[in-house]
Protein backbone atom coordinates (compact mmCIF):
# COMPACT_ATOMS: atom_id res chain seq x y z
CA UNK A 1 0.00 0.00 0.00
CA UNK A 2 1.40 3.49 -0.83
CA UNK A 3 1.82 6.27 1.86
CA UNK A 4 0.73 9.10 0.35
CA UNK A 5 3.35 12.09 0.16
CA UNK A 6 3.24 14.49 2.88
CA UNK A 7 3.14 18.39 0.90
CA UNK A 8 6.42 20.18 0.70
CA UNK A 9 4.49 23.35 2.05
CA UNK A 10 4.53 24.26 5.58
CA UNK A 11 3.25 27.62 6.48
CA UNK A 12 0.54 27.44 8.46
CA UNK A 13 1.22 29.09 11.75
CA UNK A 14 0.05 28.02 14.88
CA UNK A 15 1.68 29.92 18.50
CA UNK A 16 4.57 26.99 19.31
CA UNK A 17 4.15 23.89 21.67
CA UNK A 18 0.71 22.94 19.90
CA UNK A 19 2.84 19.50 18.38
CA UNK A 20 2.22 19.75 14.98
CA UNK A 21 4.33 17.91 13.00
CA UNK A 22 3.80 20.00 9.80
CA UNK A 23 5.36 23.00 11.74
CA UNK A 24 8.08 20.86 12.55
CA UNK A 25 7.44 19.64 16.48
CA UNK A 26 8.59 15.95 15.78
CA UNK A 27 9.67 15.82 19.41
CA UNK A 28 6.70 13.82 21.35
CA UNK A 29 5.70 16.62 24.10
CA UNK A 30 4.15 13.68 26.06
CA UNK A 31 3.91 10.00 26.92
CA UNK A 32 1.43 8.40 25.09
CA UNK A 33 3.58 10.80 21.69
CA UNK A 34 6.95 9.44 22.95
CA UNK A 35 5.47 5.55 22.82
CA UNK A 36 4.02 6.01 19.43
CA UNK A 37 7.25 7.44 18.31
CA UNK A 38 9.01 4.47 20.06
CA UNK A 39 7.05 1.65 18.05
CA UNK A 40 4.16 2.07 15.84
CA UNK A 41 1.12 0.48 17.60
CA UNK A 42 0.97 -1.91 14.54
CA UNK A 43 4.19 -3.59 15.56
CA UNK A 44 2.69 -5.04 18.84
CA UNK A 45 0.83 -7.08 16.90
CA UNK A 46 4.14 -10.08 16.28
CA UNK A 47 4.77 -9.48 19.68
CA UNK A 48 1.13 -10.59 21.04
CA UNK A 49 1.24 -13.52 18.91
CA UNK A 50 5.32 -14.61 19.69
CA UNK A 51 5.54 -13.83 23.08
CA UNK A 52 2.50 -12.40 25.36
CA UNK A 53 0.04 -15.42 23.97
CA UNK A 54 2.95 -17.70 24.82
CA UNK A 55 4.60 -16.10 28.46
CA UNK A 56 0.94 -14.81 29.60
CA UNK A 57 -0.28 -11.60 30.87
CA UNK A 58 2.83 -10.57 33.17
CA UNK A 59 5.14 -10.59 30.18
CA UNK A 60 3.34 -7.95 28.33
CA UNK A 61 5.47 -4.70 28.61
CA UNK A 62 3.46 -1.50 30.28
CA UNK A 63 3.75 0.39 27.16
CA UNK A 64 1.85 -2.06 25.28
CA UNK A 65 -0.30 -3.30 27.62
CA UNK A 66 -1.70 0.74 28.19
CA UNK A 67 -0.60 1.74 24.86
CA UNK A 68 -0.36 -0.32 21.49
CA UNK A 69 -2.62 -3.46 22.20
CA UNK A 70 -5.05 -0.54 21.14
CA UNK A 71 -3.82 -0.87 17.75
CA UNK A 72 -5.82 -4.33 17.62
CA UNK A 73 -9.04 -3.48 19.75
CA UNK A 74 -7.47 -4.46 22.94
CA UNK A 75 -8.34 -3.01 26.29
CA UNK A 76 -7.55 -4.25 29.29
CA UNK A 77 -11.41 -4.55 31.56
CA UNK A 78 -11.46 -2.24 35.24
CA UNK A 79 -10.49 -4.50 37.67
CA UNK A 80 -14.00 -6.42 39.40
CA UNK A 81 -15.22 -4.25 42.59
CA UNK A 82 -12.86 -0.77 42.75
CA UNK A 83 -15.81 2.03 42.97
CA UNK A 84 -16.06 4.67 40.78
CA UNK A 85 -15.15 7.28 43.09
CA UNK A 86 -11.43 5.30 42.82
CA UNK A 87 -11.63 6.07 39.16
CA UNK A 88 -9.65 9.00 39.54
CA UNK A 89 -7.21 8.32 41.71
CA UNK A 90 -6.23 4.63 41.01
CA UNK A 91 -2.68 4.43 39.14
CA UNK A 92 -3.90 2.25 35.99
CA UNK A 93 -2.04 -0.88 36.97
CA UNK A 94 -4.69 -1.10 40.02
CA UNK A 95 -7.51 -0.19 37.85
CA UNK A 96 -6.12 -2.92 35.16
CA UNK A 97 -7.64 -6.68 35.14
CA UNK A 98 -6.00 -9.64 33.50
CA UNK A 99 -8.93 -9.30 31.39
CA UNK A 100 -9.22 -7.58 27.95
CA UNK A 101 -12.12 -6.18 26.45
CA UNK A 102 -12.05 -7.10 22.50
CA UNK A 103 -13.51 -4.80 19.95
CA UNK A 104 -14.45 -6.17 16.56
CA UNK A 105 -14.55 -3.54 14.34
CA UNK A 106 -17.78 -4.26 11.38
CA UNK A 107 -17.59 -1.40 8.80
CA UNK A 108 -20.96 0.08 7.52
CA UNK A 109 -22.07 -2.47 10.23
CA UNK A 110 -22.56 -5.52 7.51
CA UNK A 111 -22.24 -9.06 8.75
CA UNK A 112 -22.80 -12.17 6.80
CA UNK A 113 -23.97 -15.41 9.29
CA UNK A 114 -21.05 -16.85 8.99
CA UNK A 115 -19.27 -14.10 10.22
CA UNK A 116 -22.27 -13.76 12.87
CA UNK A 117 -21.26 -17.25 13.69
CA UNK A 118 -18.02 -16.79 14.37
CA UNK A 119 -18.55 -13.82 16.82
CA UNK A 120 -20.84 -15.92 18.70
CA UNK A 121 -18.39 -19.06 19.02
CA UNK A 122 -15.57 -16.82 20.59
CA UNK A 123 -17.75 -14.92 22.62
CA UNK A 124 -19.01 -18.99 24.12
CA UNK A 125 -15.46 -20.16 24.10
CA UNK A 126 -13.25 -17.38 24.85
CA UNK A 127 -15.46 -14.78 26.12
CA UNK A 128 -17.70 -15.67 28.75
CA UNK A 129 -20.63 -15.48 26.21
CA UNK A 130 -19.98 -11.79 26.23
CA UNK A 131 -21.12 -9.60 23.53
CA UNK A 132 -22.22 -6.02 23.48
CA UNK A 133 -23.45 -3.81 20.59
CA UNK A 134 -22.03 -0.12 20.48
CA UNK A 135 -23.32 2.74 18.85
CA UNK A 136 -20.52 2.55 16.43
CA UNK A 137 -21.69 -0.93 15.18
CA UNK A 138 -18.92 -2.67 17.04
CA UNK A 139 -19.37 -5.81 18.88
CA UNK A 140 -17.45 -5.48 21.79
CA UNK A 141 -16.24 -9.16 23.88
CA UNK A 142 -14.92 -9.01 27.61
CA UNK A 143 -13.16 -11.49 29.82
CA UNK A 144 -10.93 -11.67 26.65
CA UNK A 145 -7.23 -14.05 28.10
CA UNK A 146 -3.90 -12.67 26.15
CA UNK A 147 -3.35 -16.39 25.34
CA UNK A 148 -6.64 -16.66 23.66
CA UNK A 149 -5.97 -13.60 20.77
CA UNK A 150 -3.86 -15.62 18.16
CA UNK A 151 -6.44 -18.09 17.72
CA UNK A 152 -9.67 -15.09 17.99
CA UNK A 153 -7.60 -13.57 15.45
CA UNK A 154 -7.67 -16.62 13.24
CA UNK A 155 -10.86 -17.34 13.29
CA UNK A 156 -12.47 -14.06 12.89
CA UNK A 157 -8.97 -12.90 9.53
CA UNK A 158 -10.61 -16.47 8.24
CA UNK A 159 -14.22 -15.33 7.66
CA UNK A 160 -12.88 -10.98 6.60
CA UNK A 161 -13.26 -9.51 10.23
CA UNK A 162 -10.83 -8.22 11.93
CA UNK A 163 -9.65 -6.19 15.05
CA UNK A 164 -6.88 -3.91 13.68
CA UNK A 165 -7.27 -0.43 14.62
CA UNK A 166 -10.49 -0.97 16.10
CA UNK A 167 -9.24 1.20 19.43
CA UNK A 168 -5.94 3.44 19.96
CA UNK A 169 -5.05 6.72 17.66
CA UNK A 170 -6.21 5.46 14.58
CA UNK A 171 -8.92 5.47 12.00
CA UNK A 172 -11.40 3.85 13.62
CA UNK A 173 -14.32 1.40 12.62
CA UNK A 174 -15.99 3.40 9.47
CA UNK A 175 -19.79 3.43 10.10
CA UNK A 176 -22.24 3.03 7.38
CA UNK A 177 -25.67 2.50 6.37
CA UNK A 178 -26.79 -1.24 7.67
CA UNK A 179 -29.08 -0.70 4.53
CA UNK A 180 -26.49 0.52 1.77
CA UNK A 181 -27.63 -0.63 -1.33
CA UNK A 182 -30.90 -2.12 -0.68
CA UNK A 183 -32.69 0.92 0.85
CA UNK A 184 -35.31 2.15 -1.63
CA UNK A 185 -35.05 5.47 -0.78
CA UNK A 186 -31.31 6.17 -0.15
CA UNK A 187 -29.64 8.95 -2.06
CA UNK A 188 -26.35 6.85 -2.90
CA UNK A 189 -25.00 3.88 -1.54
CA UNK A 190 -21.65 3.93 0.35
CA UNK A 191 -20.35 0.76 0.94
CA UNK A 192 -17.63 1.13 -1.97
CA UNK A 193 -15.81 3.60 -0.36
CA UNK A 194 -16.04 2.46 3.01
CA UNK A 195 -14.47 -1.03 1.18
CA UNK A 196 -11.47 1.55 -0.77
CA UNK A 197 -10.61 3.26 2.37
CA UNK A 198 -10.83 -0.04 4.52
CA UNK A 199 -8.85 -1.67 1.97
CA UNK A 200 -6.27 0.98 1.00
CA UNK A 201 -5.49 2.52 4.54
CA UNK A 202 -6.81 0.30 7.27
CA UNK A 203 -3.94 -1.28 9.17
CA UNK A 204 -1.38 0.85 6.88
CA UNK A 205 1.55 2.75 8.62
CA UNK A 206 0.64 5.98 7.13
CA UNK A 207 -2.26 6.53 9.26
CA UNK A 208 -1.39 4.36 12.47
CA UNK A 209 -0.28 7.04 14.24
CA UNK A 210 -2.63 9.96 13.96
CA UNK A 211 -3.09 12.22 17.22
CA UNK A 212 -6.08 10.69 18.88
CA UNK A 213 -8.71 8.69 17.05
CA UNK A 214 -10.48 9.40 13.96
CA UNK A 215 -13.61 8.78 13.37
CA UNK A 216 -15.27 8.25 9.61
CA UNK A 217 -19.13 8.16 8.33
CA UNK A 218 -19.86 7.30 4.85
CA UNK A 219 -23.88 7.14 4.10
CA UNK A 220 -26.30 8.37 1.78
CA UNK A 221 -29.61 6.82 3.42
CA UNK A 222 -32.08 9.47 3.68
CA UNK A 223 -32.54 9.06 7.68
CA UNK A 224 -28.91 9.93 8.06
CA UNK A 225 -28.31 7.46 10.53
CA UNK A 226 -24.72 7.97 11.00
CA UNK A 227 -24.81 10.82 12.60
CA UNK A 228 -22.40 12.62 10.51
CA UNK A 229 -22.69 15.55 12.60
CA UNK A 230 -20.44 14.11 15.67
CA UNK A 231 -17.98 12.35 13.92
CA UNK A 232 -14.15 13.51 13.07
CA UNK A 233 -14.75 13.15 9.12
CA UNK A 234 -17.89 12.04 7.38
CA UNK A 235 -19.34 11.71 3.63
CA UNK A 236 -23.08 12.29 3.46
CA UNK A 237 -25.08 11.31 -0.04
CA UNK A 238 -26.06 14.25 -1.86
CA UNK A 239 -27.45 14.77 -5.36
CA UNK A 240 -25.73 17.99 -7.38
CA UNK A 241 -27.08 18.88 -10.77
CA UNK A 242 -28.89 15.05 -11.06
CA UNK A 243 -25.49 13.36 -10.11
CA UNK A 244 -25.28 11.53 -6.62
CA UNK A 245 -22.30 11.99 -4.43
CA UNK A 246 -21.44 13.59 -1.00
CA UNK A 247 -21.41 16.25 0.94
CA UNK A 248 -18.03 16.48 3.20
CA UNK A 249 -18.40 16.89 6.79
CA UNK A 250 -15.19 17.52 9.21
CA UNK A 251 -14.63 17.92 13.08
CA UNK A 252 -17.86 16.71 15.33
CA UNK A 253 -17.01 14.83 18.18
CA UNK A 254 -18.88 15.39 21.92
CA UNK A 255 -16.91 14.08 25.00
CA UNK A 256 -15.91 16.93 27.35
CA UNK A 257 -15.60 19.66 24.99
CA UNK A 258 -18.70 18.95 22.35
CA UNK A 259 -18.43 19.98 18.76
CA UNK A 260 -20.63 19.31 15.46
CA UNK A 261 -19.19 19.18 12.58
CA UNK A 262 -18.54 21.78 10.11
CA UNK A 263 -19.54 21.62 6.45
CA UNK A 264 -16.90 22.32 3.93
CA UNK A 265 -19.04 22.94 1.33
CA UNK A 266 -17.56 20.66 -1.46
CA UNK A 267 -19.11 18.08 -3.57
CA UNK A 268 -17.14 14.62 -3.50
CA UNK A 269 -17.45 12.19 -6.45
CA UNK A 270 -17.90 8.52 -5.29
CA UNK A 271 -14.51 7.58 -6.51
CA UNK A 272 -12.99 10.70 -5.06
CA UNK A 273 -14.15 9.87 -1.40
CA UNK A 274 -10.94 7.60 -0.64
CA UNK A 275 -8.65 10.92 -1.74
CA UNK A 276 -10.82 13.18 0.24
CA UNK A 277 -10.43 11.02 3.22
CA UNK A 278 -6.91 10.00 2.78
CA UNK A 279 -6.52 14.52 2.57
CA UNK A 280 -8.15 14.98 5.59
CA UNK A 281 -6.63 12.06 7.53
CA UNK A 282 -3.37 13.45 6.47
CA UNK A 283 -4.03 17.41 8.01
CA UNK A 284 -4.90 15.45 10.82
CA UNK A 285 -1.75 13.44 10.85
CA UNK A 286 0.32 16.66 10.26
CA UNK A 287 -1.22 19.23 11.21
CA UNK A 288 -2.81 17.94 14.32
CA UNK A 289 -2.12 18.87 18.02
CA UNK A 290 -0.32 16.22 19.64
CA UNK A 291 0.42 18.49 22.81
CA UNK A 292 -2.42 18.03 24.57
CA UNK A 293 -4.45 15.01 24.49
CA UNK A 294 -7.54 16.48 25.25
CA UNK A 295 -6.86 19.06 22.45
CA UNK A 296 -5.65 16.63 20.30
CA UNK A 297 -8.99 15.75 18.41
CA UNK A 298 -9.38 17.21 14.83
CA UNK A 299 -12.51 19.12 16.18
CA UNK A 300 -9.88 21.68 18.05
CA UNK A 301 -8.07 22.48 14.22
CA UNK A 302 -10.89 22.87 12.28
CA UNK A 303 -12.47 24.91 14.86
CA UNK A 304 -9.24 27.47 14.71
CA UNK A 305 -8.97 27.20 11.43
CA UNK A 306 -12.66 27.45 10.12
CA UNK A 307 -13.83 25.40 7.23
CA UNK A 308 -12.78 27.34 4.58
CA UNK A 309 -8.82 27.56 5.62
CA UNK A 310 -9.57 23.85 6.19
CA UNK A 311 -10.26 22.85 2.41
CA UNK A 312 -8.28 25.65 0.97
CA UNK A 313 -5.10 23.20 2.69
CA UNK A 314 -6.86 19.99 1.62
CA UNK A 315 -7.06 20.65 -1.66
CA UNK A 316 -4.29 22.80 -2.26
CA UNK A 317 -1.42 21.00 -0.15
CA UNK A 318 -3.31 17.20 -0.04
CA UNK A 319 -5.94 17.14 -3.15
CA UNK A 320 -3.50 18.92 -5.56
CA UNK A 321 -7.40 20.11 -7.14
CA UNK A 322 -10.16 21.79 -6.19
CA UNK A 323 -13.55 20.15 -5.70
CA UNK A 324 -16.67 21.90 -6.60
CA UNK A 325 -19.00 23.66 -4.53
CA UNK A 326 -22.09 21.44 -3.85
CA UNK A 327 -25.66 21.18 -1.70
CA UNK A 328 -25.83 20.76 1.97
CA UNK A 329 -27.91 17.46 2.87
CA UNK A 330 -32.09 17.54 2.91
CA UNK A 331 -33.42 17.43 6.43
CA UNK A 332 -33.25 13.72 7.49
CA UNK A 333 -36.67 11.38 6.63
CA UNK A 334 -38.00 9.47 8.62
CA UNK A 335 -38.11 10.84 12.29
CA UNK A 336 -36.20 8.37 13.95
CA UNK A 337 -33.06 7.23 12.53
CA UNK A 338 -32.63 3.84 13.75
CA UNK A 339 -34.28 1.69 11.04
CA UNK A 340 -36.09 -0.42 13.62
CA UNK A 341 -39.26 -2.23 12.83
CA UNK A 342 -40.30 -3.67 9.16
CA UNK A 343 -39.83 -1.81 6.11
CA UNK A 344 -39.49 -2.65 2.42
CA UNK A 345 -36.19 -2.99 0.14
CA UNK A 346 -36.15 -1.81 -3.34
CA UNK A 347 -36.14 -5.27 -4.40
CA UNK A 348 -39.54 -6.70 -3.12
CA UNK A 349 -37.87 -7.95 0.09
CA UNK A 350 -37.84 -6.88 3.22
CA UNK A 351 -35.71 -5.69 5.76
CA UNK A 352 -36.59 -6.03 9.58
CA UNK A 353 -35.17 -4.30 12.69
CA UNK A 354 -35.00 -5.37 15.81
CA UNK A 355 -33.46 -4.25 19.71
CA UNK A 356 -32.07 -6.35 21.77
CA UNK A 357 -31.52 -4.27 25.24
CA UNK A 358 -28.89 -1.29 25.63
CA UNK A 359 -27.04 -3.61 22.77
CA UNK A 360 -26.94 -6.23 25.10
CA UNK A 361 -26.51 -9.47 23.56
CA UNK A 362 -24.84 -12.74 24.21
CA UNK A 363 -22.99 -15.67 21.94
CA UNK A 364 -26.45 -17.68 22.16
CA UNK A 365 -28.37 -15.31 21.19
CA UNK A 366 -25.80 -14.62 18.24
CA UNK A 367 -26.19 -17.65 17.51
CA UNK A 368 -30.16 -17.54 17.57
CA UNK A 369 -30.65 -14.78 15.74
CA UNK A 370 -28.40 -16.33 13.10
CA UNK A 371 -30.79 -19.25 13.40
CA UNK A 372 -33.84 -16.95 12.93
CA UNK A 373 -32.29 -15.52 9.50
CA UNK A 374 -31.06 -18.61 8.13
CA UNK A 375 -34.88 -19.75 8.26
CA UNK A 376 -36.23 -17.02 6.70
CA UNK A 377 -34.26 -17.07 3.50
CA UNK A 378 -31.69 -14.15 4.87
CA UNK A 379 -28.01 -14.17 5.46
CA UNK A 380 -27.16 -10.64 6.04
CA UNK A 381 -27.63 -9.40 9.27
CA UNK A 382 -26.45 -5.86 10.27
CA UNK A 383 -25.68 -3.90 12.94
CA UNK A 384 -26.95 0.15 13.87
CA UNK A 385 -25.28 2.88 15.15
CA UNK A 386 -27.96 3.14 17.75
CA UNK A 387 -26.78 -0.80 19.50
CA UNK A 388 -30.04 -2.60 17.13
CA UNK A 389 -29.61 -5.28 14.98
CA UNK A 390 -31.51 -5.54 11.48
CA UNK A 391 -31.90 -9.00 9.31
CA UNK A 392 -31.75 -8.03 5.40
CA UNK A 393 -33.55 -9.56 2.51
CA UNK A 394 -36.50 -11.66 4.38
CA UNK A 395 -39.55 -12.57 1.75
CA UNK A 396 -42.69 -10.97 2.42
CA UNK A 397 -44.32 -13.98 2.89
CA UNK A 398 -41.98 -14.81 5.66
CA UNK A 399 -42.15 -11.35 7.27
CA UNK A 400 -45.28 -12.59 10.06
CA UNK A 401 -42.76 -15.53 10.97
CA UNK A 402 -39.74 -14.07 11.65
CA UNK A 403 -41.71 -10.89 13.50
CA UNK A 404 -42.88 -13.58 15.78
CA UNK A 405 -39.61 -15.61 16.36
CA UNK A 406 -38.13 -12.44 17.55
CA UNK A 407 -39.77 -10.89 19.49
CA UNK A 408 -40.33 -14.70 20.99
CA UNK A 409 -36.75 -14.68 21.86
CA UNK A 410 -37.11 -10.39 23.34
CA UNK A 411 -35.64 -8.93 20.40
CA UNK A 412 -38.15 -6.39 19.84
CA UNK A 413 -39.31 -5.33 16.09
CA UNK A 414 -42.06 -2.87 17.95
CA UNK A 415 -40.54 -2.26 20.76
CA UNK A 416 -41.59 0.39 23.53
CA UNK A 417 -39.96 4.26 22.61
CA UNK A 418 -38.33 3.08 26.01
CA UNK A 419 -36.56 0.22 24.45
CA UNK A 420 -36.02 1.45 21.16
CA UNK A 421 -34.30 4.46 22.36
CA UNK A 422 -32.43 4.16 25.33
CA UNK A 423 -28.44 3.81 24.90
CA UNK A 424 -25.67 3.08 27.40
CA UNK A 425 -22.59 2.63 27.30
CA UNK A 426 -19.63 0.10 28.83
CA UNK A 427 -20.03 1.95 32.36
CA UNK A 428 -18.28 0.73 35.26
CA UNK A 429 -18.95 -3.17 34.74
CA UNK A 430 -15.73 -2.98 32.54
CA UNK A 431 -14.45 0.25 32.10
CA UNK A 432 -11.73 1.53 33.63
CA UNK A 433 -13.09 5.31 32.96
CA UNK A 434 -16.16 4.52 34.68
CA UNK A 435 -17.84 6.24 37.49
CA UNK A 436 -21.07 4.34 37.69
CA UNK A 437 -22.89 1.78 36.38
CA UNK A 438 -24.75 1.87 33.10
CA UNK A 439 -26.25 -1.14 31.13
CA UNK A 440 -28.43 -2.58 34.43
CA UNK A 441 -29.49 0.81 35.44
CA UNK A 442 -30.76 1.26 31.74
CA UNK A 443 -32.44 -2.13 31.52
CA UNK A 444 -34.05 -1.14 35.02
CA UNK A 445 -35.03 2.04 33.63
CA UNK A 446 -36.99 1.07 30.97
CA UNK A 447 -38.27 -1.96 32.67
CA UNK A 448 -40.17 0.97 35.03
CA UNK A 449 -40.64 3.17 32.78
CA UNK A 450 -42.43 0.71 29.92
CA UNK A 451 -44.99 0.25 33.14
CA UNK A 452 -45.17 3.33 34.42
CA UNK A 453 -46.11 5.18 30.79
CA UNK A 454 -47.36 1.91 28.37
CA UNK A 455 -48.49 4.00 26.18
CA UNK A 456 -45.86 6.56 25.71
CA UNK A 457 -45.06 6.30 21.71
CA UNK A 458 -43.77 10.04 21.11
CA UNK A 459 -39.89 9.42 19.79
CA UNK A 460 -37.48 10.43 23.02
CA UNK A 461 -34.02 9.34 23.36
CA UNK A 462 -32.67 8.36 26.42
CA UNK A 463 -28.50 7.75 26.46
CA UNK A 464 -26.72 6.80 29.65
CA UNK A 465 -23.24 7.13 30.14
CA UNK A 466 -20.82 6.23 33.07
CA UNK A 467 -18.31 8.96 32.61
CA UNK A 468 -18.18 12.55 31.10
CA UNK A 469 -16.54 10.75 27.83
CA UNK A 470 -20.47 10.62 26.30
CA UNK A 471 -19.17 6.98 24.36
CA UNK A 472 -23.19 6.92 24.48
CA UNK A 473 -23.53 10.89 23.08
CA UNK A 474 -25.30 12.59 25.86
CA UNK A 475 -25.02 15.67 24.86
CA UNK A 476 -27.10 14.85 21.54
CA UNK A 477 -30.16 12.93 23.63
CA UNK A 478 -33.44 14.07 24.59
CA UNK A 479 -32.35 13.20 28.12
CA UNK A 480 -28.69 12.56 28.40
CA UNK A 481 -27.47 11.21 31.61
CA UNK A 482 -23.74 11.45 32.85
CA UNK A 483 -22.62 9.19 35.58
CA UNK A 484 -21.04 10.91 38.43
CA UNK A 485 -21.69 10.12 42.10
CA UNK A 486 -23.99 12.59 43.65
CA UNK A 487 -25.01 13.00 47.68
CA UNK A 488 -28.51 11.54 47.97
CA UNK A 489 -30.93 12.41 50.98
CA UNK A 490 -29.12 10.39 53.69
CA UNK A 491 -26.11 12.90 52.70
CA UNK A 492 -23.82 9.63 51.65
CA UNK A 493 -22.44 9.58 48.27
CA UNK A 494 -24.16 7.04 45.58
CA UNK A 495 -24.08 6.27 41.91
CA UNK A 496 -26.23 9.13 39.82
CA UNK A 497 -26.11 11.47 37.25
CA UNK A 498 -26.01 14.76 35.62
CA UNK A 499 -29.06 15.76 34.17
CA UNK A 500 -28.84 16.87 30.15
CA UNK A 501 -32.04 17.82 28.63
CA UNK A 502 -33.22 18.73 25.04
CA UNK A 503 -30.02 18.04 22.78
CA UNK A 504 -30.24 16.56 19.07
CA UNK A 505 -28.90 16.22 15.60
CA UNK A 506 -30.33 16.56 12.33
CA UNK A 507 -31.03 20.06 10.21
CA UNK A 508 -31.17 21.95 13.35
CA UNK A 509 -28.39 20.18 16.20
CA UNK A 510 -28.96 21.12 19.52
CA UNK A 511 -26.38 20.42 22.49
CA UNK A 512 -28.24 19.30 25.73
CA UNK A 513 -28.60 21.60 28.37
CA UNK A 514 -26.92 20.94 31.41
CA UNK A 515 -29.10 22.48 34.32
CA UNK A 516 -27.61 23.14 37.12
CA UNK A 517 -28.67 21.00 40.10
CA UNK A 518 -30.32 18.07 37.94
CA UNK A 519 -29.26 15.40 39.40
CA UNK A 520 -30.19 12.36 39.89
CA UNK A 521 -29.11 8.93 41.90
CA UNK A 522 -29.35 6.24 40.03
CA UNK A 523 -31.86 5.04 42.38
CA UNK A 524 -34.43 7.72 42.00
CA UNK A 525 -33.99 7.54 37.77
CA UNK A 526 -36.96 6.11 36.68
CA UNK A 527 -39.24 8.31 39.02
CA UNK A 528 -37.28 11.38 37.38
CA UNK A 529 -37.56 10.91 33.69
CA UNK A 530 -41.46 9.63 34.72
CA UNK A 531 -41.58 12.91 36.05
CA UNK A 532 -40.06 15.30 33.07
CA UNK A 533 -41.93 12.78 30.19
CA UNK A 534 -45.32 13.71 31.83
CA UNK A 535 -44.09 17.03 32.13
CA UNK A 536 -43.19 17.22 28.53
CA UNK A 537 -46.55 15.44 27.42
CA UNK A 538 -48.77 18.04 29.49
CA UNK A 539 -46.73 21.16 28.10
CA UNK A 540 -46.13 20.04 24.74
CA UNK A 541 -47.71 21.81 21.42
CA UNK A 542 -49.04 19.38 18.67
CA UNK A 543 -46.55 17.95 16.57
CA UNK A 544 -43.48 19.62 19.00
CA UNK A 545 -41.11 17.30 19.66
CA UNK A 546 -39.08 17.20 22.79
CA UNK A 547 -35.61 18.50 22.43
CA UNK A 548 -38.30 21.80 20.69
FE1 LIG B 1 -16.36 4.17 29.75
FE2 LIG B 1 -17.07 6.70 30.10
FE3 LIG B 1 -17.08 5.67 27.63
FE4 LIG B 1 -18.89 4.90 29.36
S1 LIG B 1 -18.66 6.99 28.55
S2 LIG B 1 -17.68 3.54 28.06
S3 LIG B 1 -17.79 4.93 31.28
S4 LIG B 1 -15.28 5.98 28.92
Amino acid sequence: MSTPARPANRHHKRPRGEGQWALGYREPLNKNEENKKADDGLNVRQRIIDVYSKHGFDSIDPADLRGRMRWYGLYTQRRPGIDGGKTAVLPPEELDDRYFMLRVRIDGGRLDLDQLRTIADISNKYARGTADITDRQNIQLHWVEIESVPDIWKRLEAVGLSTTEACGDTPRVIMGCPLAGIDAGEVIDGTAQIDDITTRYIGDTAFSNLPRKFKTAISGCTAQCTVHEINDIAFVGVVRDGEAGFDVWVGGGLSTNPMFAKRLGAFVRPEQVHEVWAGVCGIFRDYGYRRLRHRARIKFLINDWGAERFREVLETEYLGYRLPDGPAPEEPRGGRRDHVGVFPQKDGNFYVGFAPRVGRVNGDTLHRIADIAERHGSRRVHTTVEQKMVILDVAPDRVESIVAELEAADLRVTPSTFRRQTMACTGIEYCKLAIVETKATASRLIDELEARLPDFAEPLTINVNGCPNSCARIQVADIGLKGQLVVNDEGEQVEGFQVHLGGSIGLNPNFGRKVRGLKATAEELPDYVERVVRNFEKQKNDGETFSE
